[in-house]
């Protein structure tokens, strides 16, 4: 028997300076500390890390404070296009979906690729008709509506047109025009979420899912839904990844922690920390990663000043951290 472990991410990015709110970080912690425990509890009863990771980032997706299903960013044009994968690690069975607009849990989509489809990535109307086809749930798109969520696309529209800078959203939270709300500031954020689990058998999964960047070009497919870019498993590392999609896809990154591990012999940690901190800089890559590997070792890397984070081990205390 292997020691079962579930590790989630709700998203990366800049620590909001001007004002913390309490009441809004205890909010993000009790969120993915209910999360962790569905996982762990799916786990404990002897169920899939496929399973475990598609549950914890269905919860992730219904939860509006992060960026995926409810909640998510809205495109240049005001749309909603939803971005999510899934991967087993023991068949290398893969699906995933990209650009959906009607689906109230692109993971569930992601899952029933991987089940029920022999391909791997449905994008647009063929993944909602697919979704439909295999009884998924469609909802409008003020399904995915919240107030920040559109008041942060409406500062990135008056921004020229480019998503907020950092030190942009520092300064309008300064003048008091951003609200203090999210311990990561929100305008900065990499908000995907992302699950990836060891199962008792030491089969690995992950599940991987966003709503994109804000103000994003409408058909524009980030690094999310891309298998071994934002998302990867098989019986080396399962691997699920937030930050600047273009960068995560142009270094594989997903993929390159489990084959640094395969090809190098670099242990989990070390291969995950040289995606995060060298690899991906060297392009201006930003954001980090969630991965375990067969043994159980969990690492949970990031190169911005905080990540929405946690891991737990069936049988043990769940931990949650969202800073540096
Ligand atoms: N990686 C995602 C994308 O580029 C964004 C994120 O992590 O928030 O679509």
């Amino acid at each position: 028997m292997q020691p079962a472990v579930i590790a989630i991410h709700g998203g990366a990015g800049t620590i909001t300076r001007a004002a913390m709110d309490a009441t809004r970080e205890r909010e993000y912690i009790e969120a993915l500390q209910h999360v962790l425990q569905a996982g762990q509890r799916i786990l404990a009863e002897g169920g899939s890390a496929l399973d475990a990771v598609t549950e914890a980032v269905r919860l992730l997706e219904e939860c509006p404070l992060f960026n995926a299903g409810k909640g998510a960013v809205l495109t240049h044009a005001g749309t909603y296009e939803l971005d999510a994968a899934v991967m087993d690690g023991a068949t290398l069975e893969a699906g995933a979906v990209a650009c959906v607009t009607r689906l109230r849990n692109p993971v569930l989509a992601a899952r029933a690729v991987l089940d029920h489809s022999e391909h791997v990535l449905f994008a647009g109307a063929g993944a909602e008709a697919f979704a439909q086809a295999q009884g998924l749930e469609l909802v409008a798109p003020e399904y995915y509506f919240t107030q920040a969520r559109h008041d942060q696309w409406q500062r990135a529209l008056g921004n020229a047109g480019m998503a907020l800078l950092d030190h942009d959203a520092a300064a309008l939270a300064a003048q008091g025009q951003v609200g203090p709300a999210d311990p990561i500031d929100p305008d900065s954020k990499f908000g995907t979420v992302g699950a990836v689990a060891c199962d008792s058998r030491g089969n690995l999964a992950a599940a991987t899912s966003t709503g994109g960047v804000t103000n994003k070009q409408v058909g524009r497919v980030g690094d999310t839904p891309v298998i071994g870019a934002g998302c990867y498993a098989d019986d080396v590392a399962a691997v699920s990844a937030t930050g600047t999609g273009e960068m995560f896809i142009r270094t594989v990154a997903a993929y390159d922690v489990a084959a640094q591990m395969r090809y190098a012999g670099l242990p989990l940690e070390e291969a995950a920390r040289r995606v995060v901190t060298e690899k991906l800089p060297a392009i201006n890559g930003r954001g980090g990663l969630i991965a375990v590997d067969r043994a159980g070792n969990v690492t949970l890397p990031f190169n911005t000043e905080g990540m929405y984070r946690g891991f737990a081990r069936v049988g043990e205390a769940v931990n949650v951290s969202i800073y540096g």
